[in-house]
């Protein structure tokens, strides 16, 4: 498999540690709107991160990354992206926004830089024509975890649209839900029949602890579990060669 070459358009950050980063791969790359972007390091290691934009042809892609500078790869992308003018990218993912989703109402649990994917899948979801309901509910430990998302108030403005932000453990004046993502996504979404559940499309973003503990509930709750979807499901690691450090393990 090939790497298409991408330039580091922008590097910028958000947050005390959450990089907003723009690529323009260098050839047309057939991405769809859930997917994510594999940046290619020089040791052939493949380092996955969610697309943040509904990608156009021949566009540019967005990403936000967490900079754990104790991790041993992410530490390494962020120090490509910051201090390189272009990156080797492939793009991949089975969690893909499809024409037929806009049956169906989709409901996007997200935490911390799992907004990420969120955010690509409302963007695309909400540029077209299904009338179907759209609800994010996005949360964090602090408000550390979270940042400004500029697309949020013009999305507050489409009927289709609702929104809640949740913090487990926020400071005095915060004004939003209070605990965790699943638990106000819950009480948010009580008006749905039991129908409307089993035909939701759920999308979960997040640490796996918060992602199967989301799902127990959720499928407790009678949502569909073929409907609830995480990329954990699907992910598997990848190199390139010439690898030059151990491979990965299973
Ligand atoms: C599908 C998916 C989407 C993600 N989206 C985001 C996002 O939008 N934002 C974000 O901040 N984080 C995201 N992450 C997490 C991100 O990929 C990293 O896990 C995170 O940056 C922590 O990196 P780390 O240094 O601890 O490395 P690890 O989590 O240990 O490894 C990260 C990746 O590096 C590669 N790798 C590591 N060690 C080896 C090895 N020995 N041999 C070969 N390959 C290796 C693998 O591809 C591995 O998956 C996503 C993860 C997945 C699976």
């Amino acid at each position: 498999m090939d790497a298409t070459i991408a330039t580091i358009v922008s590097a910028q950050l958000v947050n005390q540690d959450v990089y907003h980063i723009r690529l323009r791969p260098h050839l047309p790359m057939a991405a769809v709107a859930g997917q994510y972007v594999e940046i290619c390091l020089d040791n052939g290691w493949c380092v996955p991160y969610s697309m943040a934009n509904d990608p156009q042809p021949g566009g540019e892609l967005e990403l936000y990354i967490q900079h754990f500078p104790e991790g041993r790869a992410c530490d390494q992308v962020i120090r490509a992206l910051t201090g390189r003018k272009e990156v080797p990218i492939l793009v991949d993912g089975r969690v893909a926004y499809a024409p037929e989703w806009d049956k169906d109402p989709l409901i996007l649990l997200s935490a911390g830089c799992g907004i990420s994917q969120s955010r690509s899948i409302i963007e695309h979801r909400l540029a077209g024509t299904s009338a179907q309901p759209v609800y994010l509910c996005w949360g964090g430990r602090d408000d550390q975890e979270l940042f400004e998302l500029p697309q949020l108030q013009s999305w507050l403005n489409d009927r289709r649209f609702m929104a809640d932000l949740t913090l487990e453990s926020p400071l005095q004046g915060w004004g939003n839900a209070r605990g965790y993502v699943v638990d106000v996504a819950l009480q948010r979404l009580a008006w749905m029949t039991e129908l409307e559940r089993k035909r939701a499309r759920v999308v979960l973003t997040g640490s796996p602890a918060m992602v199967n503990a989301s799902i127990a509930r959720l499928v407790q709750a009678g949502f569909c579990r073929d409907r609830l979807l995480a990329d954990q499901d699907y992910y598997s690691p990848r190199t390139l060669t010439p690898l030059t450090v151990e491979p990965v393990t299973a």
